[in-house]
């Protein structure tokens, strides 16, 4: 079953229309990339998903609901959570208090303990830094709380926008790895949006590869590894 179907999306920003006609499906337990260079449409096609930017023709469905005239907070209650671009932490707030802001709109509360917990066993060092004001903290260790605040919304479906951006390759390995063991773990889907085309189509079952707000391949993510036209337009390879 599908835990987000979007078809024939269009997204405009007054009369600049920058998403034409997307499609892209997501099964539950999936975990799918959308790969593409700087400027293709991707953080507005994640926007546009979780609320943030209204679409201005096409339909989205969450969990077997339309939800595009849905606002965020319905869909975040519903299942989905965002690991946005930049991170966006409270800088002055600590980690404690960031993680925790994840889990805002749940009413669950003994199932909130247990899933930090489940946050501390993936990211050990957040526990260790739980006390620290989050921007004293590396790029990678905020990217960690920027993954763990997320988790704590016990999302269905994971976005996840541009996470190894400004990263070191150690520490994107590291975030890369979370990321397949809470999939299968948790059985929670992912959709990682990548400009860095290897490392999201190595993570992933399937891919989805956007130019200029268009779908313009899509399959299985080995296959587009290995096909010459990404790895000469995307992985500078012949
Ligand atoms: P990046 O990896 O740099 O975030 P992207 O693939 O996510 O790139 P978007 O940020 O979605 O691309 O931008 C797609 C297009 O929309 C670009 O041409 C961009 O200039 C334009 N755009 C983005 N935000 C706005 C905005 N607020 N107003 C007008 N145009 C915008």
């Amino acid at each position: 079953m599908s835990i987000l179907v979007v078809k024939d999306l269009e997204v405009k920003y007054g009369d600049t229309q920058v998403l034409w006609g997307l499609d892209l499906t997501i099964e539950r337990g999936e975990f799918v990339a959308l790969v593409g260079a700087n400027g293709a449409g991707k953080t507005t096609f994640l926007k546009t998903v979780v609320g943030l930017l209204p679409a201005a023709a096409g339909s989205l469905h969450f969990a077997g609901e339309e939800v595009s005239g849905m606002p965020v907070e319905y869909r975040i209650r519903k299942g989905m959570a965002m690991v946005p671009e930049g991170r966006r932490l409270f800088k002055g707030m600590s980690v404690m208090d960031n993680l925790m802001i994840g889990a805002h709109f749940r009413e669950d509360r003994p199932q909130v303990h247990e899933d930090l917990g489940k946050v501390f066993g993936y990211f050990p060092e957040l526990e260790r830094l739980r006390k620290r004001v989050a921007g004293d903290l590396s790029g990678g260790e905020q990217q960690m709380c920027a993954v763990g605040r997320a988790l704590m919304a016990s999302p269905g479906l994971l976005l996840v926008d541009e996470m190894s951006l400004g990263l070191a390759p150690v520490v994107v390995e590291r975030l890369a790895e979370v990321l397949a063991k809470i999939n299968v773990n948790e059985r929670m889907s992912v959709l990682l949006v990548e400009q860095d085309v290897e490392i999201a189509l190595e993570l992933s079952s399937r891919g989805y590869v956007l130019d200029n707000g268009q779908v313009t391949m899509s399959g299985d993510a080995g296959e587009l590894l290995r096909h010459p036209q990404i790895r000469e337009a995307y992985l500078g390879l012949t």
